[in-house]
């Protein structure tokens, strides 16, 4: 059985329009900004997060170094 279509107003109206080469409503308009802001905005904050990850495990590298070194006797 086929899904139901999207109705205009959902990213998959607007992809549906672009696909088929329909000309884009208001709705559908409004509904990709939306959905493209909503993805910029997730895409920033998982960028971030993965810096911060980085930052963290290379702190905690450091951290391991110096422990190692200091056990080794090779800080004063
Ligand atoms: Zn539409």
């Amino acid at each position: 059985m086929a899904r139901a279509l999207q109705p205009c107003g959902t990213r998959a109206a607007y992809t549906r329009h672009c696909a088929r080469r329909e000309a884009i409503d208001d709705a559908c308009r409004r509904a990709n900004t939306l959905h493209q802001a909503a993805w910029r905005k997730r895409d920033a904050r998982r960028k971030r997060l993965g810096e911060l990850r980085q930052q963290l495990l290379f702190r905690q590298l450091l951290d391991l170094i110096a422990g190692e070194c200091q056990k080794a006797g090779m800080l004063r």
